[in-house]
């Protein structure tokens, strides 16, 4: 019996570093991800229960995709380019969970400029380029 634990300590030991050599330079999971994987769960779930077969077989693609997706970035060696996927998300992210506030690029320098909602039809300066416009907030 000891033995045997002590080969499994030996073999999670050996698991652990296997898979911390394999993951060394990749990109690993980030919010993104966990989203992409949230949404093809979701889908998976509701394609078992959709009676009608074509939409039921384009879930469970749809579910596959996006797993896909997931494991692909996770395991992405251009980490670079899977950052920026992920700050563009948490981006778009926060931009719709903000109630408070509207998002408008300036249509000159396209930086983006946060306003207070709800105070009716304003005229906006860019804080970059001085440019003034007016939006309904
Ligand atoms: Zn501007």
């Amino acid at each position: 019996m000891n033995n045997f634990s002590n080969w499994l300590r030996q073999f999670s030991a050996r698991l652990s570093y296997g898979y911390r050599r394999f993951m060394e330079g990749r990109y690993g999971t980030d919010r993104f991800n966990m989203a992409i994987l949230t949404t093809g769960l979701v889908a998976c779930l509701l394609s078992m229960f959709f009676p009608i077969a074509a939409v039921k077989l384009l879930l469970t693609t749809v579910s596959y995709a996006l797993m896909f997706w997931a494991i692909f970035r996770s395991l992405s060696r251009n980490t670079y380019k899977r950052y920026q996927e992920n700050r563009k998300f948490l981006q778009v992210f926060d931009r719709v969970k903000d109630r408070e506030h509207r998002y408008f690029d300036c249509p000159k320098c396209r930086q983006m400029v946060r306003v207070p909602r709800g105070k009716g039809k304003i005229s906006i300066t860019c804080p970059r380029c001085r440019e003034k416009f007016v939006r309904n907030t």
